[in-house]
């Protein structure tokens, strides 16, 4: 009976995927490495919340047939210890894109209507500011949308932005301009895009090269009423420098669901502005998410093991090397 272990809760029904195929369930909760070590050593599959797992650690899995992420970020995992001793890495591709635009929609219209301070200001009886909020507060209708990255969640939030009737800008060096062009956006260069920008949202991996992909320089270039979210990966932005930015009033408001460091420290310079919205790494987690994600990461288990063919080969990210 293969053994799979569980490192990270995941939402009962994808439990139950499992267990409808008599697979053997370990949960495992303490992730220190002699911890791992020894409970991993006879598993055939890893279902992979947020730990991180290591090439020092992978290298004892003896029996380690496939790591399958719930989610479709994977920098937590040694890709490359993986595609060595061919062994699979799975996501949950088609599971958390509308979940995580939908994340992204709340960020700008909350940002965009000051939801924030007018909550504050009806609580704290200072209803008669409105007036102060008249010039901050904007639409999205017919403003400049700027996606950067175009994959499951950047087109996803495009179709919703284009709900809104906004004018979509998108920038992903590796699509064509006309599969962008398909979906009704417009492709834009990365120093164009962020000059024309009302509203932009990052969609791309983080890697040497994406690393600080937004610093003071391309803040600096931003319009003064310019609302930028990032839900993918911290360390895009520079955090630091995004301070300096909704300080200073270089850019409108920011929205965050990803840090530079998770979690942030406490006296993190970013939690003393008001014109920042955060979210603890949230955007896929609702419930209707959780339970897909779930039953996606499992289902990838159950039917890479049993050599399936309604396994979803475009979850398997390392599929070219495994043939
Ligand atoms: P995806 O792989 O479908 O799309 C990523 C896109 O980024 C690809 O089209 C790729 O061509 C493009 N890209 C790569 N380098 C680029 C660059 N330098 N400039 C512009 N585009 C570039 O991924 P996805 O499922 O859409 O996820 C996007 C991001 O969101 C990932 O970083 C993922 O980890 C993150 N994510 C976060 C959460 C969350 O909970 N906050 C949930 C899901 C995904």
């Amino acid at each position: 009976m293969p053994k799979i272990a569980l490192m990270g809760q995941i939402h009962e029904e994808g439990l139950k995927v499992l267990n409808d195929s008599n697979f053997n369930i370990i949960e495992i909760a303490d992730y220190s490495d002699e911890n791992l070590r020894k409970k991993l050593i006879d598993v055939d599959a890893i279902s992979l919340r947020t730990a991180e797992l290591h090439s020092e650690i992978l290298q004892e899995c003896k029996s380690l047939k496939i790591v399958s992420r719930h989610g479709v970020g994977y920098d937590n995992v040694d890709l490359n210890y993986l595609n060595k001793k061919k062994i699979a890495l799975a996501i949950t591709g088609s599971a958390n894109a509308v979940t995580v635009a939908e994340h992204v929609m709340a960020m700008f219209l909350n940002l965009s209507k000051l939801s924030k301070t007018s909550d504050q200001y009806v609580r704290s009886g200072q209803f008669n500011l409105k007036d102060s909020m008249q010039n901050n507060m904007l639409e999205l209708y017919k403003k400049n949308i700027f996606i950067i990255g175009f994959g499951r969640i950047g087109k996803t939030l495009a179709k919703r932005c284009i709900g809104f009737e906004s004018n979509v800008f998108v920038y992903d060096p590796y699509i064509e301009s006309d599969k962008i062009k398909a979906h009704n956006c417009i492709p834009i260069s990365f120093d164009e895009g962020i000059k024309i920008a009302d509203f932009i949202s990052l969609h791309l991996p983080i890697n040497e090269k994406t690393k600080y992909l937004i610093t003071k320089k391309e803040l600096s270039q931003m319009k003064n009423k310019c609302i930028l979210v990032n839900t993918a990966r911290g360390g895009l932005i520079k955090e630091a420098d995004l301070a300096w930015a909704l300080q200073n009033k270089v850019i409108h408001s920011a929205g965050l669901d990803v840090f530079e460091q998770e979690p942030p420290k406490d006296d993190n310079s970013l939690f003393t502005l008001d014109n920042l919205i955060l979210s603890p790494h949230s955007a896929a987690l609702t419930l209707e998410c959780r339970k897909r994600m779930a039953v996606e990461t499992c289902k990838n288990i159950v039917n890479y093991l049993n050599k399936s063919s309604d396994l979803i080969l475009s979850n398997i990210v390392n599929k070219d090397i495994l043939n």
